[in-house]
């Protein structure tokens, strides 16, 4: 069996722990690999690699930095084709998702490009008599990213791209389920003159994540993954002294108003439901009908769904793959049987999908779940699954009600051609992504991407300006070249004027 090691200084590297976690193909439901799972010692020594190579990346110039990001751009580009296909392989979603995953990991790229702009510092000319003030943005040290199964390359190029640009050693402990596109970023960073161990992987579980949130050279984690993680992540980490921003996980609303183009509302709620099978943090998960669209909005979502063509990534006619893992498909199968119990009515159900030739894959086909309610389970849980469910309400009102009183934030949506109640919705929804009539608002680069409430922990979001401020710190320095024939002794606290 094919075993998955880390990346330690661009080599291979075994470690000591003797413990593997299984890698499958979900669409076969085959085991593909094995992958190492970082004990603590394994952990040190690949800080200790981080270490060292962030001193000296750390002090590279902007010009230097700036080549390699131009050149791991060009690689990222150049292998799309060969990532998807590692995506495909250990995630399950088709190969087209997984181009545009590996595109919007590249926007990030392309963002983090721009460093020497986007480290300017400032200076201020004689803020006192004599005297200036330059303020300038140093790199952290050793960051180290913790990412989810759902985007292999995404999440970890949000992050990467830009700790990097900023100077920093970045260590990514990917998920366990699907680790294989870490190590070929790893590759093509090698491959863009990055020098070795500024972009170390170590692979595992708990042990691996607790052993970076207690290592002391390790000043700053960025996580995402489920609320409960993300919770743990972030308090640990904090009070270790560290710097941390914690993505959690989702509900995310799309309302439709009456005056909606139910068409265009419809392919917008299919798409954004059941994309990558519903297992996004973006992906609609509730549509909230505004009384009195429902009828027809659920007959037009159901009519799109029932067309769906479910497979695996080797199927070029496939819309929709399988999901992670043989446990989540399920539990999000659960979760359809309790709706049913709890009385919600199955529009469109996916249980019982069998896939010719891929039956024992992970698939579940998707699902649309009417009449749902806040009090049914299906509802207060994240599915994470392809499981859309409609809630009908009678006002606006109502239905900002509903989002606002979520605990998660991630993202939001509503569909209407009125621009008034547009524009207070985006006020006043408790959200951090907001769409008008965009249902997956996942900003661009250039913006920074976080959800409210219980979809962060931390005070910064993730990549854009934000990331750039989570990976830097701020170091302000004070000058003057005073003539030494007018020094005296002032222990008065020092005035500007
Ligand atoms: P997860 O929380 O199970 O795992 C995320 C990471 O944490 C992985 O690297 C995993 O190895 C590690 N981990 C797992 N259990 C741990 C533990 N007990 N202690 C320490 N580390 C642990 O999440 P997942 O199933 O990989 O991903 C799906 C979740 O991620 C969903 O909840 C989804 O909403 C969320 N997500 C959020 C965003 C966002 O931007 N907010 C983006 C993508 C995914």
């Amino acid at each position: 069996m094919h075993k998955i090691p880390h990346r330690l200084h661009g080599t291979d590297f075994p470690g000591s722990s003797e413990s593997f976690g299984q890698v499958f193909n979900p669409a076969t439901g085959e085991q593909i690999a094995e992958v190492h799972l970082a004990n603590a010692e394994d952990v040190s020594v690949i800080v200790a690699d981080s270490v060292e190579a962030a001193a000296s990346w750390g002090s590279s110039s902007l010009s230097k930095r700036t080549e390699v990001l131009f050149s791991f751009r060009a690689l990222i580009a150049s292998n799309a084709d060969r990532l998807a296909k590692v995506i495909a392989e250990e995630h399950g979603k088709v190969l087209g998702d997984a181009l545009g995953e590996i595109a919007r990991g590249l926007e990030n790229v392309e963002y983090a490009c721009g460093l020497a702009e986007h480290l300017k510092g400032s200076f201020s000319s004689e803020v006192s008599t004599g005297v200036d003030v330059a303020s300038t943005l140093e790199p952290l040290g050793v960051v180290a990213g913790i990412t989810p199964f759902n985007f292999p390359v995404m999440v970890p190029l949000w992050m990467a791209a830009n700790a990097i640009a900023c100077g920093n050693a970045f260590i990514l402990k990917p998920s366990e389920k699907d680790p294989s596109a870490a190590l070929l970023l790893a590759d093509l960073w090698e491959e863009a003159g990055l020098p070795a161990g500024v972009f170390n992987v170590v692979n595992g579980e708990k042990t691996a994540v607790e052993s970076l949130l207690a290592h002391r050279d390790v000043s700053a984690i960025s996580f995402v993954g489920s609320t409960p993680i993300a919770r743990t992540v972030y308090e640990t980490g904090t009070r270790n002294g560290k710097r941390v921003q914690a993505l959690g996980g989702a509900k995310n609303h799309m309302v439709v108003l009456p005056d909606a183009d139910l068409d265009l509302a419809a392919d917008a709620a299919v798409s954004a439901a059941f994309g990558s099978s519903g297992e996004r943090c973006m992906a609609i998960s509730v549509v909230v009908c505004v009384d009195p669209v429902g009828d027809a909005l659920v007959t037009a979502i159901s009519e799109r769904t029932n067309r769906l063509v479910v497979g695996p990534a080797s199927d070029p006619t496939a819309q929709m793959g399988p999901l992670i893992t043989a446990e989540h498909r399920d539990k999000v199968a659960r979760a359809i049987t309790s709706a049913d119990d709890d009385g919600a009515t199955l529009a469109v159900d996916g249980r019982g999908c069998v896939v010719p030739g891929s039956e024992l894959g992970y698939f579940l086909g998707p699902t649309v779940i009417d009449h749902v309610t806040e009090a049914m389970s299906v509802y207060e849980m994240e599915v994470f699954g392809p499981v859309l469910a409609i809630v009908r309400v009678a006002t606006f009102d109502e239905a900002l009600r509903l989002i606002n009183t979520n605990p998660y934030g991630n993202g939001t949506a509503i569909f209407t051609r009125d621009g008034g109640a547009a524009r207070t919705f985006a006020k006043g929804v408790t959200v951090g992504m907001v769409g008008i009539n965009v249902p997956l608002p996942v900003p661009v680069a250039s913006y920074s991407f976080g959800g409210w409430k219980d979809s962060l922990f931390g005070s910064h979001h993730m990549y854009g300006p934000e990331g750039i401020a989570f990976y830097t710190r701020a170091k302000v320095t004070t000058t003057r070249w005073p003539d030494p024939a007018t020094s005296i002794v002032d222990l008065g606290f020092p005035r500007t004027r």
